[in-house]
């Protein structure tokens, strides 16, 4: 039987209607930027399996850093006990975070990164005798799936089914730009969308315990690229009304937006990141969520009551830490975030044609991700664009996965100027046969 007919007797996978869905790819062996299938295919990883691959698969440093690790320590438990390579990570990381960040906690993956971020900002008022437990977040925004990070995510198809389970939270304006919410144009407006979350801001006021926001990229809600003057007005509004800022740099993180952090752009620290996704490299679920010293000092008391009590079972795997620091070497190694510097150049040239295609409404690029929104009276999850345009693209070798009528590029940095040509070619052919 193959690899394809025993998955169809038992599994059931993410995000997918497992009664109209394709066969999934039976993938073998992965190497580089490419994947390889049972049936002999090679298909280039277009989307860096779910944007966390970022060195390339199978990397002989990083698979030699997980042998390695894993002869020496697999997995301890990290509520009383400690290891070298969590110690090393969390040295490393806040050495690289935007400065003021001072304390990491580890978790599993981007969601619970994020369920440790509003539970921290909610605790942290409590433990200050503030009773904040009101989210602002911002339209379009995807948190993950987990309940916390739903909530805080959009109002969508996503999460609509288990909306009974959710706890409400006030939603601002995104600088969403090819779809004002304001109806200007970028190069008229003064940022004048962050209005809506300085009115929320105001309307709420004490009751606020943390604005959280995907600095610079808006990903699974459409790909929305922003003006790095609204981030730092986000910074601005939190700091004047005296709430917490946390980032959620689950995608954005390790480069993924040209700089190592997306809230770089705009030189801001926020009180709370998450991160998850490439922090391995793109190996192993993992996720961090770094504070700084006073939302950390706050947990900090004789008061056992005043304790985090959150953990995981998986909470810090050695295995983990250490090809997240063999991830961190090769950043250094092969001048990775020059590596995202020429994707970069090579997505704005080969995308920038697209433009002037009647049925492409607009082209971002940012750092490693090159998009194309298509004009679209139905814009969305739904809209077929999608499943037309994926297998019409995996026919000729290349792996996609549009959000609706928003397609994007995001491979891993080690793909070469050839290979990104190539991939554009691809794109740019099945978008003129639509
Ligand atoms: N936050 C952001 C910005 C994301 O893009 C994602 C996943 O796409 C998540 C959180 C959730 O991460 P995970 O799928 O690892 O739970």
């Amino acid at each position: 039987m193959s690899l394809i007919d025993r998955d169809r007797a038992v599994l059931w996978h993410p995000y997918t209607q497992m009664l109209t869905a394709p066969a999934p790819l039976a993938i073998t062996r992965a190497q580089g930027v490419y994947l390889y299938t049972e049936d002999g295919r090679r298909i280039l990883d277009g989307i860096s399996s779910w944007w966390v691959n970022i060195h390339g698969h199978s990397h002989p440093k990083l698979n030699a850093a997980l042998a390695a690790q894993a002869c020496e320590v697999e997995h301890v438990l990290f509520a009383g006990c400690t290891h070298r390579p969590a110690i090393e990570l969390a040295e490393r990381l806040l050495a690289l975070l935007p400065s003021g960040l001072t304390r990491v906690f580890y978790s599993d993956n981007g969601s619970t990164a994020v369920e440790v971020a509003l539970k921290l900002a909610c605790q942290y008022w409590r433990n200050r005798g503030e009773d904040r437990r009101a989210f602002i977040t911002l339209h379009h925004a995807y948190h993950g799936d987990t309940v916390g990070a739903m909530s805080a995510s959009e109002d969508s198809l996503f999460t609509r089914p288990f909306a009974p389970l959710l706890f409400s939270v006030a939603r601002a304006h995104s600088p969403y730009c090819y779809r004002c919410p304001l109806g200007l144009t970028r190069s008229a407006c003064q940022i004048d969308c962050l209005g809506d979350l300085e009115a929320r801001l105001q309307e709420w006021g004490d009751a606020v315990a943390a604005v959280l926001v995907e600095p610079m990229l808006q990903a699974a809600g459409g790909m929305i690229v922003w003006p790095h003057e609204f981030l730092s007005g986000v910074r601005r509004l939190c700091d004047r009304y005296g709430t917490l800022l946390i980032a959620d740099e689950v995608l954005t993180g390790f480069g993924r937006t040209g700089k190592m952090f997306a809230c770089e752009h705009a030189f801001i620290t926020p009180d709370i990141i998450c991160l998850s996704k490439a922090l391995t490299g793109g190996y192993l679920p993992m996720g961090a969520t770094a504070v700084t010293a006073p939302v950390y000092e706050a947990f900090l008391s004789e008061d056992r009551t005043k304790t985090f009590f959150h953990g995981h079972s998986y909470t810090a795997n050695p295995l983990a830490c250490a090809v997240a620091l063999a991830s961190l070497d090769l950043f250094r190694e092969e001048s990775t975030l020059a590596r995202v510097a020429a994707l970069e150049a090579g997505l704005r040239a080969g995308l920038a044609p697209l433009r002037e295609l009647k049925a492409v409404g607009d082209v971002r690029i940012i750092g490693g991700v090159g998009i194309v929104e298509m004009r679209s009276d139905q814009p969305g999850y739904l809209n077929d664009f999608g499943p037309r345009v994926s297998a019409a693209l995996l026919d000729r070798g290349l792996l996609l996965r549009p959000l609706g009528n928003v397609l994007y590029f995001m491979p891993p940095y080690c793909i070469t100027q050839e290979e990104t040509r190539w991939a554009i070619q691809q794109i740019t052919e099945v978008l003129l046969a639509l």
